[in-house]
């Protein structure tokens, strides 16, 4: 497979930065070819402004959807946000690679997303009708390939249990794997996610890298997580909310995922 490991952390020989290479040389051992984009190392530019599309004249007003559009349909984008487009076509997977910040992805990987993803390429995609609400969740430009988050925390799995403080990872995880990996189409594994990493020494280090590399050998061969598909029959168009016959009674970010 041709997989793009995006990786968010500002040094290298922090555990993520050990983490990467190791996953590189895993998945190149696998057969598989990886580009990395190393979002510190690439100085990439987090926030989304103007200068994203180079014909915006100056002095006109800032509408950032359709900035987006223009600059997608007409080929104006700056030019790092098409060379990471281009590198999304190319991969038949994608793993997001970044330590968990605030309980939320690193500034400059949101940055990433904020920008990489073009209106008329992640959204704004698709017909909208009584029986169908735009290609997204389960369709989209981006269906057919696979992802995964690989993610480090300092709290405890127990931290992230399902009654732990923090909230349980699924939920913390859900706007990442449904927002911004299941809207556009991709198939998203359950991720993989080391926890309470300071007490990281040598031998756990060998054992971090021995589970991740089995999730890595089976990338192409995990099942997805069930997420239901938008379009497939289990929402009001265009209320979008689940039919009150399935899963009656229940609410929470779990009604989305197919049971059984
Ligand atoms: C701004 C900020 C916000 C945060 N928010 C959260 C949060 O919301 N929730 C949460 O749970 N945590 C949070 N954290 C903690 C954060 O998730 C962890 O610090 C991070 O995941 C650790 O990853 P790292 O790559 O930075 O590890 P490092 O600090 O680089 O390393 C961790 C441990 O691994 C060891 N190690 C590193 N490389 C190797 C190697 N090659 N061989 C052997 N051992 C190695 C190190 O010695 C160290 O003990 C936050 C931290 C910051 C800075």
């Amino acid at each position: 497979m041709n997989i793009l490991l995006v990786y968010a952390h500002p040094e290298p020989r922090s555990l993520n930065g050990s983490l990467k290479d190791f996953a590189v040389q895993r998945l190149q051992r696998g057969g598989h070819v990886v580009q990395v984009s190393d979002l510190y190392a690439m100085q990439w530019k987090a926030a989304l402004d103007a200068e994203d599309n180079t014909a915006l004249q100056p002095g006109v007003r800032l509408d950032v959807s359709l900035n987006s559009r223009q600059a997608f349909e007409n080929g104006t984008q700056s030019a790092d946000i098409a060379r990471e487009q281009e590198k999304l076509r190319w991969a038949d997977a994608v793993i997001l690679q970044f330590p968990l910040w605030w309980f939320s992805l690193p500034a400059i990987l949101k940055g990433w997303v904020e920008r990489v993803y073009a209106y008329g390429l992640a959204y704004g995609v698709g017909e909208h009708s009584d029986t169908h609400w735009g290609d997204r969740y389960g369709e989209g430009r981006f269906a057919g390939k696979r992802a995964m988050l690989v993610v480090t925390t300092g709290g405890w799995e127990s931290h992230y249990g399902p009654r732990g403080i923090n909230g349980p990872i699924n939920d913390i995880l859900f706007p990442i794997q449904h927002g911004i990996l299941f809207y556009p189409g991709f198939d998203v594994l359950p991720p993989h996610v080391i926890y309470r990493t300071s007490k990281i020494d040598e031998v756990g280090f060998a054992q971090v890298c021995e589970a991740l590399g089995q999730r890595l050998d089976a990338l192409g061969t995990t099942a997805p997580i069930p997420f239901r598909k938008q379009n497939a029959g289990d929402y009001e168009i265009p209320a979008l909310t689940l039919r009150p016959e399935i899963e009656p009674g229940r609410e929470g970010l779990g009604i989305h995922l197919l049971r059984g």
